[in-house]
């Protein structure tokens, strides 16, 4: 089968899972004419084939942990089911500054569920669970639809008997919380709770809903398998950057010509996004700093615009790709603002099991807005060094971690800019 591949006119650059023809939302008819349906047939046949093939092409989670996908993978297939196994796609995408999931889901649903199927099969799932941010309306009503028209087809059938048993898909909007798009908070709320984190060990891999073996992926990377399937890992991993494999959906957004989704080879150094396909700085100002991974991560500055943009290459300059949000800042934005708004957020995204997250994340909002309203003192920041020191690593999820590395980093780069905005 030829690769489904089309070449962005402008740019010459392979649109794998943005390809035009794929892009057809709850059409099922269209989308089997592309080729749909066609690694589930080689799923069907060969599941272990499929781990092999995924762990091969060397696909990362692409939700932000960059974790290889094959290592969950392995793991949930190794288990028996307890009486079931559950996969939950992880669509619950409520980060500022990241919105490539909801395209997928809008604009094309059967392909995500496609990659669910397969990964089912692959790992021996009988319940599949698409969890959704309730806020993504369209993108809800997308996979309401495809899912209608999966039912009516022969896939179902197909898959079931390949499985040994039903296959159950279900669509279930999330709570509308961005905590509860941490993993085992999703499963909480797929056994009917609040989305709490829980603590790890067990892993869900092992003991997940309902404790039995769970495997949690997000949609971009559940996206990816049909292809990875269909053409193979070689062709996959020659779609990358060394050491990047595939592509990504890079969310660019902030003081930008041309925001969006861009789908990029895994790699694409940061100068190409934002100058070649965002069409660089909005009245041409220069270049301040840029949220990585949305703001739970690293600031990078002007001197990394040649960096590479995939796990392994932002990691060893301190910083993470995360979902692949960049959210840019040109000259004349001031810090201490920007920074202030994303600890609000951390404060109120705080699910508050934690002491130190709850307190501490309450804490930094409250002294940033002293500081970013001009009545904040030297002894305020001296706490907030403080608070980079003692919070990280004391919560029970990354979200504290998360809060505390974007102002660690804006202390890093901008000191002068919390002195100077001191009384
Ligand atoms: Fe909740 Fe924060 Fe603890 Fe995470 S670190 S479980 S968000 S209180």
């Amino acid at each position: 089968m030829e690769p489904l591949i089309t070449e962005n006119p402008q740019t010459g650059i392979p649109q794998v899972l943005l390809h035009a023809d794929r892009r057809v939302g709850a059409d099922m008819a269209r989308w089997r004419s592309s080729g749909g349906g066609a690694a589930l047939a080689r799923a069907a046949q060969n599941p272990a084939a499929v781990r092999e093939e995924v762990r091969l092409s060397e696909l990362r989670g692409l939700g932000g942990s960059g974790f290889p996908a094959w290592r969950k993978w392995e793991a949930v297939a190794a288990e028996a089911p307890k009486p079931d196994k559950y996969l939950i796609v992880n669509g619950n995408e409520d980060e500022p500054g990241t919105f490539k999931d909801r395209l997928l889901l809008e604009e094309t649903p059967h392909q995500v569920i496609e990659g669910a199927v397969v990964t089912a099969l692959a790992t021996g799932i009988n319940r599949v669970m698409f969890y959704i941010n309730p806020d993504l309306a369209r993108s809800l009503a997308a996979m309401k639809l495809a899912l209608e028209q999966w039912q009516s087809s022969d896939l179902p059938a197909q898959a079931s008997a390949a499985l040994g048993k039903p296959l159950q898909l279900e669509l279930l909007p999330g709570s509308g919380h961005y905590i509860g798009g941490e993993e085992t908070a999703s499963m909480e709320w797929v056994e009917g709770r609040f989305p709490f984190p829980r603590g790890k060990p067990p892993y869900p891999a092992q003991s997940g809903v309902h404790g039995c073996p769970t495997l949690i992926n997000n949609v971009e990377t559940i996206a990816n398998v049909p292809h990875i399937v269909a053409q193979g890992a070689a062709w996959f991993r020659a779609l990358g950057r060394s050491p990047g494999t595939g592509t990504k959906l890079y969310s660019l957004s902030g003081d930008v010509l041309y925001p969006g989704v861009f789908e990029l080879p895994m790699g694409t150094p940061l100068r190409e996004l934002i100058f070649t396909h965002g069409g660089g700085l909005l009245s041409g100002k220069p270049l301040k700093a840029v949220f990585t991974g949305g703001p739970s991560s690293t600031l990078l500055t002007h001197a990394d615009l040649d960096v590479a943009m995939d796990f392994d290459s932002l990691r060893a300059r301190g910083a993470n790709l995360g979902t692949g949000a960049m959210i840019v800042i040109s000259e004349g934005t001031g810090i201490v603002k920007r920074v202030a708004e994303y600890e609000r957020f951390f404060a109120h995204s705080s699910c508050g099991q934690c002491n130190s997250c709850k307190i501490g994340t309450a804490t930094m909002s409250r002294l940033l807005d002293r500081i970013d309203t001009g009545r904040g003192t030297t002894a305020d920041l001296t706490a907030l060094e403080n608070l980079c020191v003692m919070l990280p690593g004391s919560g029970r999820c990354h979200l504290i971690n998360g809060a505390v590395q974007l102002l660690d980093s804006a202390f890093h780069h901008f000191h002068d800019e919390f002195k100077q905005a001191l009384r």
